[in-house]
């Protein structure tokens, strides 16, 4: 069975105008895109995706950012979907991303760092879930 991760092009790379590159790179590696929309995530959408990291420094600046312009969030779909788009994307920190990857390429700072992936099986079907209405 072919897995899903939730993957989002942050508002960072959308107004860089990199989507079309980014979309190109996820169909060249492999993955289907299952689902796929434009959303202007609210401060509060932001914050309830993010929740994981409340506790965080970061918290109030990353949710600001995310809901700051528009994103392109995505169900991906393949054979170890999760690790193979983390490994497509890179590291957290555009400056340590190795070369080639998408945070390398397009990513501006470890918190405007271009795309997200999800991070583990739960995670993945909350993410998912969070964005896409199961289909009937
Ligand atoms: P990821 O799984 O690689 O996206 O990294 P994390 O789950 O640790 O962090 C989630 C998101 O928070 C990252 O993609 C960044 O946008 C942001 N972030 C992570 N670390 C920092 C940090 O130290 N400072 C700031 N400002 N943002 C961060």
């Amino acid at each position: 069975m072919p897995q899903q991760t939730l993957a989002i092009i942050k508002p960072d790379a959308v107004k860089k105008r990199v989507v079309g590159k980014i979309i190109t790179r996820i169909e060249d590696e492999g993955f289907t895109i299952a689902r796929l929309k434009l959303v202007h995530l609210s401060p509060d959408e932001a914050k309830g995706f993010y929740a994981v990291h409340k506790e965080k420094k970061f918290f109030s600046s990353l949710t600001e950012f995310m809901s700051s312009g528009p994103v392109v969030v995505m169900a991906l779909e393949a054979e170890d979907a999760i690790r193979r788009w983390r490994e497509v994307m890179g590291a957290t920190d555009p400056a340590l991303a190795a070369p080639g990857t998408l945070r390398r390429l397009y990513g501006f700072s470890i918190e405007r760092n271009a795309v997200h992936g999800s991070d583990a099986t739960e995670t993945a079907e909350w993410e998912v879930g969070y964005f896409f209405k199961k289909k009937p």
